[in-house]
Formats: C-alpha cells, structure tokens, sequence
C-alpha cells in the first residue's frame, strides 16, 4: 500500500519521465526532418557526443565543437588560395596558441638521412667511419685524442686504453649509435661483450653481448645500469650489427636539488625496451642505490671501455630542443 506521498512522488516521476521521452521524441525529429530547424530542448537522455582528443587527466567532457571553415574563424589564404591557417578558433588550453593557427612557428625543416640509420641534416655526426676527431680520452683535465683503434668503417673498445668522451657537451639529444660485441663470444654474464653508453659520464645504457648470456637484469644490454632492464631482450648474435636509438633527457637541477631527473627511452635493434625511465642518478654506484649530484646542464657523452673489443660505427647524435621554436627568417 503506497502513502499520499508516494503517489504524489510517483505521479511527479511519472510526468518528468513522460515529459523527458517527449522532448526526445520532439528532438529526434527535428534532428531527422531538417538542420535549419530550430535547436530543440536538450534531451536528458541523449549522451554526449565522443570526444574528439582524448581527455586530459581531470577534464570535464564537453559536446565536440562544431568543425567548419566560417569567416568569423579568420580564415587565413596563401597566394593560391588555400586556407593555411587561423586567427579566430578557440584557444588550446595552456598554450598560447589558438587550434589550427596561423601565427603558430612551422617546424624547421630537416632531411632525413638516404637510407634508414642514416644521419638526417641536423645530427652532429660523431663517427662516420674514418676518424675518432670529435671524440677524446680524458687525463687530468686535459683531453689527449683518442687512443682507440680505427678500421674500415668502424672503431673498436681500446682495451685498456680506457673510456672516451665526445669533444662536444650535450644536454636533451637524440643518439643513434651501432655496435657490434665480439665474435666468437667470450666469457661470462658481465664479463662479455661489455661496454657502454654513458650521457653526461654518468648514466649508463649498457652495451653487452646478451646473446643467449645470463646476467643480473637490470645489467643485462639495454638496461639503464642498476636500475632497469629492458623490456625485452632483442639482441642479436655477436659479431651482428645491432642499433641503439636513445632518447635522453637531462636532468634539471636548482643549486643542488634535482627538480626533474634524466629520463630515457631506448629502442633496440628498432624495437622499444626504454620508455621514458625516470632514472634513479648516476649509474656508477654498484653496491648502493643511485643517487644525483648537481652537474653542468651539458656535459660530454662517455663510451666505456669495459676491457673488451666491442666494434662502434655509424654515431650521430641530434640536440633536443622544444615544440614551437621560432622560425629561423
Ligand atoms: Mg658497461
């Protein structure tokens, strides 16, 4: 038995679900006879359209703004007539851009190299087969050229000579280097194959022969040293030729406190085992856990020289800088 109350409520719900399936009816059909009908009560039923970008961490969805080419966009025209730009669109939030403006800087443009591993325009070429030039051996401040040993069309791990660094200081690059590990492999887990990509001389993606080698993971090649192994293991036999292409962030530091840290992202062999890995601080602690020290933002890139005859060829490396750089005139 239902109260005075309830029916009145349930009468009330009835008339609003009654008045909510009209209105959508109502919408329904002007949306289907013609456009230019006037816009009908929203229906409370109807969901949102889809986004067109996904949603920010937080945003609130909003029905997708209506796409088009009006005048009030402030359409902008090359010579030919095509449309290349706008003034009037609504603003990106938390840029300074308005979407699909024309005043937005066009990115530079860049050849990419002939063949793929190849250089593109702007890579700071730091071996191209003949000579070891932008790179030196460190001895007591003073930077002597280096001791390693060139063959046709590529170097080689001075064994003993110890690790080199490019002339060149770098911050945020690209690197794409190329190596090969001894044939026929030699000894055990770290004590094969070994060497190393070192950015800033502090934080290293390894270089090891782990072709069917066992070792601690998080030492294994590919792995940021200590602290990540890589995602899979895409190593080839030794004696193949395998890539590395390293994405490195330097970290950034105010006096002495670290306000971001080094992040890097490694494909090996074209296949991604690094994806954007905060790293913990200088790799060269073994037996306790990384930690930073404040250093220079650009500092020399170190090959490590590990005791063993690993082979290098092919090693460019590109400076990063940011979106929306101003056009050079
Ligand atoms: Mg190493």
């Amino acid at each position: 038995m239902t109260s005075g109350f309830d029916r009145y409520a349930l009468g009330r719900v009835g008339r609003v679900v009654l008045g909510a399936l009209v209105a959508f009816a109502i919408g329904a059909g002007v949306h289907a006879r013609s456009a230019q009908a006037p816009a009908a009560p929203q229906a409370p039923a109807t969901p949102p359209p889809a986004a067109p970008t996904p949603a920010r961490q937080g945003q609130t969805l909003a029905p997708a703004a209506q796409s088009g080419q009006r005048a009030d966009q402030g359409p902008v025209r090359d010579a030919s007539g095509a449309i290349i730009g706008f003034t009037k669109m609504p603003e990106i939030p938390g840029t300074p851009w308005r979407i699909h403006d024309a005043s937005r800087p066009h990115p530079r443009v860049v050849t990419p190299g002939a063949t793929p591993g190849a250089p593109p325009t702007d890579a700071i070429v730091l071996f191209d087969g003949k000579d070891l030039s932008k790179w030196a051996r460190s001895q007591n401040g003073q930077l002597l050229d280096a001791p390693w040993p060139v063959h046709d069309g590529y170097f080689e791990t001075g064994a003993g000579s110890g690790s080199i660094i490019t002339r060149e200081k770098f911050g945020d690059v690209q690197l794409h280097v190329e190596f090969a590990t001894p044939s026929p492999g030699r000894g055990a887990s770290q004590d094969r194959g070994n060497s190393g990509v070192l950015f800033m001389g502090r934080y290293e993606v390894q270089v090891l022969d782990s072709y069917e080698n066992i070792t601690y993971a998080d030492g294994q090649a590919a792995a940021i040293y200590g602290e990540y192994p890589p995602l899979v293991n895409v190593a080839r036999k030794p004696g193949e030729w395998q890539s590395y292409d390293i994405v490195f962030e330097a970290p950034k530091f105010n006096g002495t406190t670290v306000v971001a840290p080094a992040y890097i992202t490694v494909f090996w062999n074209g296949v991604l085992v690094q994806h954007r890995r905060p790293v913990m601080g200088s790799t060269s602690a073994t037996a306790t856990p990384h930690q930073y020290s404040a250093h220079d933002p650009e500092l020399p890139l170190t090959l490590q020289d590990h005791a063993h005859p690993v082979r290098y060829r092919n090693v460019w490396i590109r400076r990063l800088a940011g979106y929306d750089q101003p056009e050079q005139k």
